[in-house]
């Protein structure tokens, strides 16, 4: 059997890994990215690295993207459509705006190619190891032969439904995980103010109708959860940077298609503030911010 030839165009913190997995996997991985560090890395990891995007994908099969936004994606699908194959499969994992991942599809459907939106959770880590969520959009036909590429670098892989849906999985998904993180931290710091400490306040919590994936995984402060950022100083797990970016392209949705999206729309603006001081902590320091603007103090454990 003829090993199947990948292009990969993008390997910054996440395109690096996932490309090194599909080497790991047997593909011949045909690579581009402008940054000279990232191409002596792919090149370390065993792949082909190329010039141009252009050059990097003329004998590809299937062409997957991993680049900064939506802009980028569609610049470079203009750059290297002309040069693929009739009937590659682009596969864009990128995170960007609804409308862009659509276009992006026209455009390679116009082509002569096919084309899914596959954006991804699951982080770094998650890239390293090979067990990212792919969230898919686009015909079934096409995301049959994308699943077994998806599966070398993912734990979990969805088709989500037609073109777009994928970003659409993403960024509700995030939306929710916005606002979640800042209702649960506005309570705590009531609850501070208020005398509540931090494990008494987990104990009712964690198994009451408040119960939510940011308190019972990711709690915001330290002590309840071991595992959550906050106990690392708010190091990353999931920057501030990349929710800020993921809730302004929800927010983009919620405007595009006239939804009432209130709260989605105050957590975008919460988490734009934020992010000028913070980009760099994790996404739950935003209970420190909360805490700050209400001149609480740190709740304290019982002790008990
Ligand atoms: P990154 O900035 O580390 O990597 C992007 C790479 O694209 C860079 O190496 C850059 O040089 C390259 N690039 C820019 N223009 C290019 C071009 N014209 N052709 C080829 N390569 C080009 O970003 P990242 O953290 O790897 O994120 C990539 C995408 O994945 C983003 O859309 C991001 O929102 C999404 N994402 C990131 C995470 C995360 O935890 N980092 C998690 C989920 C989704």
């Amino acid at each position: 059997m003829s090993v199947t030839k990948v292009a990969f165009l993008g390997l910054g913190h996440m395109g690096g890994p996932m490309a090194a997995n599909l080497v790991r996997a047997g593909y011949q991985v045909l690579a581009y990215d402008p940054v000279p560090a990232a191409q002596e890395q792919a090149r370390a990891d065993g792949a082909e690295v190329f010039d141009t995007a252009a050059a990097a994908v003329t004998e590809a099969e299937i062409v997957i993207t991993m680049l900064p936004n939506g802009r980028i994606v569609l610049d470079v699908y203009d750059a290297v459509l002309p040069s693929a194959k009739p009937g590659t499969l682009f596969i864009d994992c990128s995170t960007i705006d609804v409308a862009d991942a659509k276009r992006a599809a026209e455009v390679a459907v116009a082509a002569g190619h096919r084309a899914l939106d596959a954006p991804v959770s699951g982080g770094v880590g998650g890239a390293t190891a090979g067990t990212l969520t792919f969230m898919v959009g686009g015909e079934a036909e096409d995301f049959a032969a994308a699943q077994p590429v998806l599966d070398v670098m993912g734990g979990k892989v969805v088709h989500c439904g037609g073109a777009g849906v994928g970003q659409a999985a993403k960024i509700c998904n995030n939306m929710m995980l916005g606002i979640s993180m800042i209702g649960l931290s506005e309570a705590i710091v009531l609850g501070e103010k208020l005398g509540l400490t931090h494990d008494k306040f987990y104990d009712v919590v964690s198994t009451a109708s408040g119960q939510c994936w940011s308190l019972t995984t990711y709690c915001p402060v330290p002590g309840p959860v071991p595992t959550s950022p906050a106990n690392n100083e708010y190091r990353p797990g999931f920057a501030t940077a990349l929710m800020n970016k993921d809730l302004g392209l929800a927010a983009n949705a919620l405007r595009d298609n006239g939804v009432e999206g209130r709260f989605g729309l105050l957590a975008a603006e919460i988490y734009e503030q934020f992010n000028r001081s913070a980009g760099d902590l994790d996404f739950s320091a935003i209970v420190t911010d909360i805490r700050r603007r209400s001149g609480a103090e740190p709740g304290q454990d019982s002790g008990e």
